[in-house]
């Protein structure tokens, strides 16, 4: 779970919540309601808004699967990790309307006093 602030369309993603996946296939996610209400309960406690999810996916493609356009949640920011060619991490940032419309985001990296 991704948390953080939002101003207009800028996402600034600052925590990161572990979730563990109960789910038993393999390009399917599903998380108790306990655990999820814990998850958001830290990141309000720790002054972050609840901004999205990540996941990996084990094919090493890190771009939406039909998966994840059936069930990823609308209005959210998801960070998918997968791998190159070469081997080589790779993270992609997308934003999901309520259209069912991925839209990639770009990801920088900034100092905490910015
Ligand atoms: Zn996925």
């Amino acid at each position: 779970m991704l948390g953080g602030s939002r101003v207009d369309a800028t996402l600034r993603l600052s925590a990161v919540v572990a979730l563990q996946n109960d789910a038993v296939c393999d390009d399917c996610f599903a998380v108790g309601p306990a655990a999820f209400a814990a998850a958001v309960t830290e990141l309000q406690r720790t002054g972050h808004d609840l901004l999205g999810f990540w996941h990996s996916h084990g094919n090493g493609d890190p771009r939406p699967s039909a998966t994840d356009r059936r069930e990823l949640w609308r209005e959210h920011l998801h960070v998918i990790a997968g791998v190159d060619a070469v081997g080589a991490e790779r993270l992609c940032a997308y934003w999901l309307d309520t259209d069912l419309g991925f839209h990639a985001l770009p990801l920088t990296e900034q100092d905490d006093d910015r």
